[in-house]
């Protein structure tokens, strides 16, 4: 496949050649091919590293004790260097002076100084809302105001009286049949309607079952389902109501899980506004700054910002590759660092 079309981001009908059959099964070369990548403006390129990395190296998993062992791991990490964890604070202000950043401003009206500030809001919130654009550049200001965010996904959080599902996630969707040939146009129909704010019949789904990764979330022979569908972020004006997208993706979830009707004990749906506010970011995006075609490796946001002391972390920004958390943790780890190189040298 020529290169040319992988870097233009054009990349109908690709395929990718995952890994070697290691079972060795007669006549067949392969264990996984992947069709299409990159779709919808994502780096097809990108795509295709992350996918055989993880292919390559096993790596697809469940944090144990959930998500949120994966922040709770490196806050412990970052208490036991002696820093100090303040929840529920929100952050109204970064404050500017004399040329640097000077701290931040919380939400009470308390202000904290620093030497350095890390956001790891979205990279729009701390230029646009935070900070303030005045104190950057305006070739920075415009690079950062074409940044474009992922998707977002609406989600469905279900408790099972017992056991529907024998697999560790669930990745498929509706309609279960198709008519007709299935095609790369099927999937550009879906991402066209998903930018006008349309919400289509076909309804892909990704649903990790995290007990099967790890049961102690739940009480014995009990069953978590977490799903996931793509949704529009909240910059895109909707033509259908916002409730369309929960309502496809519980349609999807039913047809795909028999039983799963009379086995609810609990459902909880989270919407693309409810999602957003709760992670704080405008537009709701899963990964803020979008592994899109101009937007990985050397070409994201670094983490130095024009405003000295001013660092940014996370998915929004620094050269980190991978999925979602990967490059979130990575981008911390690294932006650490340098933090850590400029207040205190190389001896540090
Ligand atoms: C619906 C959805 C599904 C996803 N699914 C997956 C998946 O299956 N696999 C995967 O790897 N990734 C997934 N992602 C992506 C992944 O969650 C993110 O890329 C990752 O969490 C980004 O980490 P972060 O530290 O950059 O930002 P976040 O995890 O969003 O952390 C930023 C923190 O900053 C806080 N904050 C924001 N503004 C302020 C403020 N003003 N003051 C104080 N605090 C503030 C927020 O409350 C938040 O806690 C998904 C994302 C979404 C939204």
């Amino acid at each position: 496949m020529p290169k040319e079309r992988y870097t233009a981001g054009k990349n109908r009908g690709d395929l990718q050649l995952g890994k070697r059959n290691r079972h060795h099964s007669p006549g067949v070369e392969w264990d996984v091919i992947v069709i299409g990548t990159g779709l919808g403006g994502s780096s097809a390129g990108e795509s295709i590293w992350n996918i055989q990395k993880i292919i390559k190296e096993d790596n697809l998993g469940y944090p144990r004790g959930g998500a949120v062992a994966i922040p709770q791991t490196i806050l412990d990490g970052a208490k036991s260097h002696g820093a100090e964890i303040r929840v529920g604070a929100e952050v109204k202000k970064i404050e500017y002076s004399k040329g640097r950043v000077a701290g931040v401003v919380l939400k009470n009206g308390e202000r904290i100084t620093s030497r350095a500030v890390i956001s790891t809001t979205s990279i729009g919130d701390t230029v646009f809302n935070l900070t303030g654009s005045e104190f950057f550049p305006r070739p920075y200001v415009e690079r950062i105001r074409e940044i474009k965010g992922s998707w977002s996904a609406v989600q469905a959080k279900i408790a099972l009286k017992k056991p529907l599902i024998k697999s560790g996630s669930i990745v498929g969707g509706i309609p279960l049949k198709f008519d007709g040939a299935i095609n790369d146009n099927l999937a550009h129909d879906f991402i066209s309607n998903l930018e006008e704010g349309i919400a289509s019949d076909m309804v892909p789904i990704y649903a990790p079952i995290p007990t099967n990764y790890d049961p102690d979330l739940a009480p014995e022979g009990c069953q978590i389902i977490t799903a996931g569908a793509a949704a529009p972020t909240l910059d895109i004006k909707l033509r259908d109501d916002s409730s369309a997208w929960i309502d496809g993706l519980m349609r999807a979830l039913y047809s795909l899980i028999p039983g799963l009707k009379e086995n609810i004990i609990f459902c909880d749906t989270w919407s693309v506004k409810k999602i957003s506010s709760w992670i704080g970011k405008m537009s709701g995006s899963a990964v803020t700054t979008g592994q899109s075609v101009k937007q990985v490796r050397g070409s994201r946001p670094e983490h130095h910002t024009p405003v000295k002391g001013l660092y940014i972390a996370g998915d929004c920004g620094g050269y980190a590759r991978g999925v979602g958390t990967e490059l979130a943790c990575q981008s911390g780890m690294d932006c650490g660092d340098m933090v850590a190189r400029d207040l205190y040298g190389d001896s540090k």
